[in-house]
């Protein structure tokens, strides 16, 4: 029988690793930033378009490369960062493989312009699917410049399996914001369908925490700083009052590369100890550079993992020097000499007392209780619960039993309210979380902030797919503003935005000014509102990979229902039961977790021991 065995053509065995490198266009920006950093650039520019499916741009002022360099950058295995085996074993660089540009090369159209400091001309080369479509001299400035358009134009199933928009740009800001970070050094800016995102100047480290999180993280921070033979670490936390409900910015680099490591996050959060509930997450920036030889950067395709040759030592030396900061931090929490004066934060006076700074807030303030203009929702219909309700109703007995038990309740439940009508009688609140409520054949007990969150899951869900959310006009329109990665994912999220109910325009690079707000959310503060929005749909997207209309739902449903602890009144109840009942699917949440437990009366019985 004849041999079977061919070697692949180049193009396709591209193609093949371009799988394992670029997995979407946040892949491809990682590699061409990298590229550029290597190639000793101080100021970096990122252009996308199309969340980067139909165009990404990467221009840097670095060495440039040579005609024939610029050739051989996108065959597989060709670096110029490495030439031995051992030298895998000491990487200065991010880049070594040498595969990055041939798989960009196999899965799109690209075009490189490159010159060498002190040419006259450069090169530019347009490849496609791996072949060389052109080649020619140009005029350009020293530098790179690659343009990758039509990203996976020769692998639809790949190109289809792109999330939306939104989801891809949030992962491009991801990637950029973990390369700009630890490269202070670099000015960086980044522009999305024509709009700046980002215009990082020169600075520290704490001046580029701020550039990309925002003003108010200039205060958040506590300077984390030790020396040790095995690691250096420097870098800031939050002050435990600033942590955050969800895994906000938590960053390690290792050697100036991002990391991902649950063993050495577990380290930081350890040494948060009594300071924060577990409910609670410290933001993170720290920096460690250990001796090359001592770790392993080789272990991952895209090498957000490393093995350390003595994890548990850094893990203990992570977390003393971050007890130790937290430390110097709770005894003297205004000095802070770090602090940068260039961003007008004003300076102590000598009289003023160092003291631990104390917030109050009052959270039932409500700016919005007369600013709005009031056009109800429509009630769902209710006949579930009204079966559920009427069969209470109709067993006189009951009505009777619970007419005499009532004086007893009034000695044990303040809530109990003497002037409510028969009706609303049944409904009762427990530690202002819990409504419990009769049935025929036993009692109910309803999550209050679950079974709203169910509701407006529902009725955002609908209001997503059918453009119809109700809009509430604000009287005195809000403006916002927020950290330029945020602003960036809420205008590209912004017909979704709309179909909820919300009214706004842009305004200047990171604010928008609400003009209306969806009818759902009645009295809430729209800041907060979007805050939490955002921060939950990036978590959703990132841990539960949820389609981008229930992420938007849930999201927003979990951002604005009412929440456990607060007090309602009878109506109020009534109307949340109602409503919960009306729902298509209103025994749990969307995750799963129940909204609703029913408790059996004959077990209740069989506890008094009755027969
Ligand atoms: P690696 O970075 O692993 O070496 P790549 O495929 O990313 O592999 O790049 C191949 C080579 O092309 C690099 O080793 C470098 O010599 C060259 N190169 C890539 N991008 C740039 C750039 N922006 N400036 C100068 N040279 C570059
Ligand atoms: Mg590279």
């Amino acid at each position: 029988m004849a041999d079977i065995i061919q070697l692949l053509p180049d193009s396709v065995a591209n193609q093949i690793a371009a799988g394992e490198v670029i997995q979407r266009p946040a892949s491809a920006v990682k590699e061409l930033l990298e590229n550029a950093i290597d190639a000793g650039s101080d100021t970096i520019s990122l252009v996308i378009k199309d969340a980067g499916k139909t165009l990404i741009q990467v221009n840097d002022n670095g060495s440039g490369m040579s005609e024939t360099d610029a050739r051989l950058s996108f065959e597989r295995h060709a670096t110029s960062k490495i030439k031995h085996a051992a030298d895998l074993f000491n990487i200065n660089t991010k880049g070594f493989r040498g595969e990055a540009l041939a798989s960009i090369a196999a899965i799109a159209q690209v075009e490189l312009k490159t010159k060498k400091e002190g040419k006259d001309l450069g090169t530019n080369i347009l490849m496609e699917g791996s072949e060389v479509k052109e080649q020619e001299p140009c005029s350009t400035s020293k530098g790179t410049s690659f343009s990758i358009k039509n990203l996976f134009f020769n692998v639809p199933a790949r190109r289809n399996f792109l999330k939306s928009n939104p989801v891809e740009v949030k992962h491009i800001i991801d990637e950029f914001q973990r390369v700009a970070l630890v490269h202070a050094d670099i000015s960086f800016s980044m522009y999305n369908n024509g709009n700046e995102v980002f215009n990082l100047k020169k600075g520290s480290f704490r001046q580029r925490i701020v550039g990309i999180f925002g003003e108010k993280y200039n205060q958040r921070l506590v300077p984390v700083i030790e020396d040790t033979d095995l690691v250096k670490i420097e870098g800031f936390v939050s002050k435990p009052e600033f942590a955050k409900k969800t895994r906000g910015e938590q960053f390690f680099f290792v050697n100036d590369r991002f990391i991902k490591s649950a063993y050495l996050n577990h380290a930081v959060q350890n040494a948060f100890d009594q300071l924060l509930s577990k409910d609670q997450f410290p933001s993170y920036f720290l920096k460690l550079t250990i001796d090359p030889t001592k770790i392993d950067i080789n272990i991952h395709p895209t090498k957000t993992e490393i093995k350390f040759e003595d994890e548990r030592a850094i893990y203990a030396i992570i977390r003393t020097a971050v007890k130790q900061a937290l430390g110097k931090h709770n005894i003297a929490p205004t000095l802070d000499f770090e602090q940068e004066n260039s961003f007008n934060v004003p300076l102590m006076k000598n009289t003023d007392s160092i003291k631990v700074p104390t917030i109050k807030v009052n959270p039932s303030y409500n700016p919005f209780e007369t600013k709005i203009v009031s056009t109800p929702p429509p009630k769902p219909k209710a006949d579930n619960w009204d079966s559920l309700y009427s069969s209470f109703e109709k067993d006189t007995n009951e009505i009777i039993e619970h007419q005499e038990k009532k004086q007893e309740q009034q000695v044990f439940s303040s809530n109990w309210d003497n002037e409510e009508d028969e009706e609303t009688k049944t409904l009762l609140q427990l530690h202002n979380k819990y409504i419990f409520t009769q049935l025929k054949s036993g009692y109910l007990i309803i999550d209050q902030q679950r079974a709203h969150e169910r509701i407006l899951f529902e009725q955002f869900l609908k209001n997503l797919e059918e453009g119809k959310g109700i809009t509430q006009q604000l009287l005195f329109p809000e403006t916002v503003d927020f950290v330029s990665a945020d602003a960036e994912l809420l205008n590209e999220l912004k017909s979704e935005v709309a179909n909820l109910g919300f009214t706004m325009d842009k305004v200047g690079r990171s604010s928008f000014v609400v003009n209306g707000v969806p009818a759902e959310l009645k009295d809430q503060n729209v800041k907060k509102v979007f805050e939490s929005l955002l921060e939950q749909f990036k978590m959703n997207e990132s841990e539960l990979k949820l389609k981008k209309h229930e992420n938007l739902a849930i999201s927003m449903a979990r951002s604005s229902a009412i929440k456990s602890g607060k007090k309602l009144n009878t109506e109020e109840m009534k109307v949340l039961v109602d409503e919960l009942f009306a729902c298509e699917m209103p025994y749990s949440l969307p995750n799963g977790k129940p909204t609703i437990i029913s408790l059996n009366l004959d077990d209740l019985n069989q506890q008094f021991d009755y027969q």
